[in-house]
């Protein structure tokens, strides 16, 4: 079989190197040259609106999907018009857009944080008024790892967050005391079959994943009975096929929802290594119309993100635990070029290896966090 995949980071590379043991070969569409999937799969060059590179993609493929959730809507219907395309165009469209995607679980009677449009100097008022501070500013489209936005604590700041940001649709959301970050992945089959990997608990710095452990600790049943709920509205309203990411906000035993990624997702890549299936066959499996793998976790696993710059391998690897991921992307600040899984029988042993890869690697600081909780 074959697959096509918009998109050619490391989230397509990851997905072409599962699907090779199923004997799916891929193919990815990426502008860039020798991008970080090229180095794994076919390569198409070519923008994602290059309508006659889309019409390559879709003769070399039995079915696509994307790695990235920017890929352009009309692109994706167009495609779809051609060969079977999933997740579906319309998680897209939701996913594209902050607004759209809170409003859309609000539909659902999934919680959010309180938010408000803001298009004008009148609105952003408004919505400092009604909504109060802390807060945060963001744009309403193309921001991730916490580009393009802004924490408002004070009216100086929310000044200085309007002179940044103002003048684009943007989306005012209050600020979340959570008592932690946490995740779902899921993955629902062509069939409607639907599975759900333990939710994650993930720490966030300076707006970027660091790190996820897995299972998350002390998950109550309420808890997970919550996620899978909310997470299930979503799957099955969408017709949604392939693997979900929803990130969460806990706070007081409830869960708001923060956004959701119609891909495969950093806070899912323990499972290379510490779940029966990982995330990224499960994903292939879903879009060519094969049954689900089990998505148990094997012992407790913790996932570092190498960001920026990274220790020696050598060292890395001088972890026992340590299962190396390397993108054979360029660092470059702020830019995610690699991933270590380290994989225990129990939590307790867990946490021994968060705490020798801490001791060893982590040079950064939770005081240096502008994201964090701590105020
Ligand atoms: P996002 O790009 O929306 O996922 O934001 C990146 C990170 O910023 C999140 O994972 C949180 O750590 C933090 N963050 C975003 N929105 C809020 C909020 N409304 N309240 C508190 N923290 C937030």
């Amino acid at each position: 079989m074959k697959l096509g995949i918009i998109g050619g980071g490391q989230l397509g590379r990851m997905l072409a190197l599962a699907a090779y043991p199923l004997g799916v070969r891929s193919t990815v569409l990426e502008p860039a040259a020798d991008p970080s999937a090229a180095q794994v799969c076919g390569h198409i060059p070519g923008e994602y609106e290059d309508y006659q590179a889309l019409y390559r993609l879709a003769r070399e493929a039995d079915a696509v999907t994307y790695e990235f959730e920017n890929v352009p809507v009309g692109a994706a219907r167009w495609l779809a018009e051609r060969v079977p395309v999933y997740p579906p165009p319309r998680a897209l469209e939701v996913s594209q857009d902050r607004l759209t995607e809170k409003a859309y679980f609000r539909a659902r009677g999934i919680p959010t944080p309180p938010f408000a449009v803001v298009d004008t100097e009148d609105d952003f008022a408004a919505a400092v008024r009604e909504i109060g501070l802390p807060a945060v500013l963001k744009t309403r489209r193309f921001g991730y790892d916490g580009k393009g936005q802004a924490v408002l604590r004070d009216p100086a700041s929310a000044a200085a967050a309007w002179e940044a940001l103002g003048g684009r649709p943007l989306i005012y959301e209050g600020f979340v005391r959570f008592d932690r970050e946490l995740s779902t992945v899921a993955a629902r089959g062509r069939d409607g079959d639907v599975v759900f990997y333990p939710l994650v608990e993930n720490e966030h710095r300076d707006g970027m994943l660091y790190r996820t452990l897995a299972p998350a600790p002390g998950v109550s049943p309420e808890l997970r009975r919550q996620a899978e709920d909310y997470a299930r509205r979503v799957l099955d309203d969408l017709e949604y096929v392939g693997v979900l990411a929803i990130e969460w906000f806990e706070q007081g035993g409830r869960l708001l929802a923060n956004e959701m990624a119609p891909r495969v997702h950093n806070s899912g890549h323990w499972t290379l290594d510490a779940a029966v299936t990982s995330q990224f066959e499960n994903h292939v499996r879903a879009v060519l119309g094969l049954p689900l793998g089990s998505p148990a976790a094997v012992g407790h696993a913790v996932m570092f993100n190498l960001i920026g710059t990274h220790p020696p391998f050598a060292d890395i690897l001088s972890l026992p635990a340590a299962k190396l991921h390397w993108y054979g992307k360029s660092p470059r600040p702020r830019r995610k070029i690699g991933h270590v899984n380290l994989r225990a029988d129990t939590a307790g042993e867990r946490d021994d290896l968060v705490r020798q890869w801490a001791d060893r690697f982590d040079t950064s600081s939770n005081a240096e966090c502008g994201m964090r909780n701590a105020e």
